[in-house]
Formats: structure tokens, C-alpha cells, sequence
């Protein structure tokens, strides 16, 4: 921790050469994109995107998931984000970047791994995710399963986006696009649904 408290402490001289960009962050925010990743701390979004200050309105949640819309909802940092993302803030573009061994979705595929925490075990319920025949069952299925697991979850959470009303307007008249991406952590490499022909492929 103390090397993160050492260079928050010297940011604002480093920042020196920069005054003037991060002067105008102040007359408010444009981002290009609303872009929804892992709260994994290996994925950081603005490093393979190149993003600048400004760029993207970040939501990082465990394991992007994107809970289904619902009218009557509680209290939901996930909705408000986006809400406000989409109403006030007008984002043209909506990225849902899954990634490599995220344990959010090993927890979804084995749901005995979150057995001792209720509290995560709640928030993969609301992932979409249908447990399938081998839910319980042991070895832990191979990574090429994961790798497909994950990607059809960042699908799923594209699903979810699409019924909150306000994207699904948005959609329709075609002043939003989503974007399904997956990141690989051990490369960097990023891939992106192709509609066209139903599979991820580098972008
Ligand atoms: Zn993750």
C-alpha cells in the first residue's frame, strides 16, 4: 500500500508538464465510452486502450456482470451507472469487456467456490448464467471451457444492457452501439463478438 500512498502523494507534481489538459478536465466530462470491465486487478481498461483522462466512464463490478433491468429495483449502483452514462452523459458506444481466468465466472460455473460468501454468491445469481448438467462435478472444466464460458457471459450481460429502456431507445434509432470484448491477460490481447460471423476475433 505504501507505494500506491508515495506516488498519490507526488502525482500532482508530476502532472507539471500537463496542467492545461487536466485544467479543462475540469469543465466537465465527454467520455467516448461507457466501458464495463472485471473489478479484477489485472484488466485496466485505459492501459489497452490507450484511454486518456476523459475517455471513458469506467463501471467495474465483479465479473462486468450487468444485472437484468427490472422497473421495481432497489438500489443498484450497476443501473445508475448506466443510466446516467446513457441520459446524461450521452455515450455513443457501450463496451462489456469480459477476461481471462476471472474467478467471477469460475464462480459461476462452480458454484461451491462461493459457498462462504453469500454476498457474491447473490450478486452471480443475477449474472443470467444457466448452470449446466456438470455444475458440481469435479475437474474443474479445462480452460477452452472457461475461455467459452466467459465470452458467452459478456454476451449475456449484452443481453441485460439491451433491457434497460433507455439503451434499448437509443439502440433503435441508432445513437448507441454495444460491444462485446474479451481480454486475455496473459498477452493483452483483446477480441471482439463479430455478429456476422458469431465468433470473438482480434480486434
Ligand atoms: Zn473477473
Amino acid at each position: 500500500m505504501q507505494t500506491l500512498i508515495e506516488h498519490a502523494r507526488t502525482f500532482p507534481t508530476a502532472l507539471s508538464e500537463r496542467r492545461e489538459e487536466f485544467a479543462r478536465l475540469a469543465n466537465g466530462q465527454r467520455p467516448q465510452a461507457l466501458f464495463i470491465s472485471c473489478s479484477d486487478s489485472r484488466v485496466i481498461p485505459s492501459m489497452f486502450t490507450g484511454a486518456r483522462p476523459g475517455d471513458l466512464f469506467e463501471l467495474r463490478t465483479a465479473g462486468n456482470i450487468v444485472p437484468r433491468y427490472r422497473a421495481q429495483t432497489g438500489a443498484c449502483g450497476v443501473a445508475g451507472s448506466v443510466e446516467f452514462a446513457v441520459q446524461a452523459l450521452g455515450v455513443p458506444d457501450i463496451v462489456v469487456c469480459g477476461h481471462s481466468h476471472c474467478g467471477a465466472v469460475q464462480g459461476l460455473m462452480r458454484r461451491q467456490r462461493v459457498a462462504e460468501m453469500p454476498l457474491v454468491g447473490r450478486w452471480l445469481a443475477g449474472a443470467g448464467h444457466q448452470p449446466g448438467p456438470d455444475e458440481t462435478a469435479e475437474p474443474p472444466a479445462p480452460r477452452e471451457d472457461l475461455v467459452a464460458v466467459t465470452q458467452q457471459h459478456v454476451l449475456t450481460q449484452i443481453d441485460h444492457l439491451r433491457s434497460y429502456p433507455f439503451v434499448a431507445r437509443r439502440l433503435a434509432v441508432g445513437r448507441l452501439r454495444l460491444h462485446a470484448w474479451y481480454y486475455t491477460v496473459e498477452t493483452g490481447e483483446v477480441q471482439a463478438w463479430t455478429p456476422a460471423s458469431g465468433v470473438f476475433r482480434p480486434l
